[in-house]
């Protein structure tokens, strides 16, 4: 079963996969690194300081590295709802994300730019529009474990064929920071 775990960056999703890499059951791909190391993109953005990934290319290298003994592969990346049909979006309000991003040499614009798209909830419209099951799990007051506790209970759902019963608990859609960010925006 192939899960994404998806979200605006600082969401958390890589510090949540390199702790579920070392438990039993999980093959993990960090996509990120994979793009990276391999170059797997068609484009540098040197002005937003990105590379445009070649999501083609992704994802022929992410089934190439599929482990088949593996009962669960999760892909970690704000990309990976692009690939998997099943993704757990990550969330937190801009305020918590802007303090996760600063820790980061992540330049003001580049926060800003993150806040809104969270603040929008770009990627879990893309999630919802592209993949067949989408789970939210709102990081926001959690602990990494906290967190870690939720993703287990969704996939061994998964496992179970029971998943329709978290169908609530995780609900898309169910944060909206729109009001809180747009209200503190000076325009
Ligand atoms: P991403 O991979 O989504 O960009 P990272 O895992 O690199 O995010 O960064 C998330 C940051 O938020 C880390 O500094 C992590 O310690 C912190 N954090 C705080 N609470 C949580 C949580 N509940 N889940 C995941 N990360 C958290
Ligand atoms: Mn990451």
């Amino acid at each position: 079963m192939l899960v994404g775990i998806t979200g605006t960056p600082g969401t958390g999703k890589t510090s949540v996969t390199l702790q579920l890499e070392k438990k039993p059951g999980y093959q993990i791909i960090h996509l990120n690194e994979l793009i990276r190391e391999e170059k797997l993109y068609c484009e540098v953005d040197a002005e937003r300081d990105c590379v445009v990934a070649d999501m083609d290319l992704v994802e022929q290298r992410v089934m190439e590295k599929v482990d088949s003994s593996s009962p669960v592969i999760i892909l970690d990346s704000h990309l990976s709802h692009h690939i998997a049909d099943i993704v757990i979006v990550l969330r937190a309000s801009p305020d918590k994300l802007r303090e996760r991003l600063k820790i980061r040499n992540y330049s003001e614009n580049k926060i800003q730019e993150n806040l809104e798209a969270e603040a929008l909830d770009v990627i879990l419209f893309e999630s919802v529009e592209w993949c067949d099951k989408v789970f939210e799990i709102d990081t926001t007051n959690q602990t990494i474990e906290e967190t870690i506790t939720d993703i287990e209970e969704i996939i061994s759902a998964l496992l179970k064929g029971q998943d329709e019963e978290l169908m609530v608990k995780y609900k898309p859609g169910s944060v909206d920071w729109s009001e809180e960010f747009f209200a503190n925006m000076h325009l």
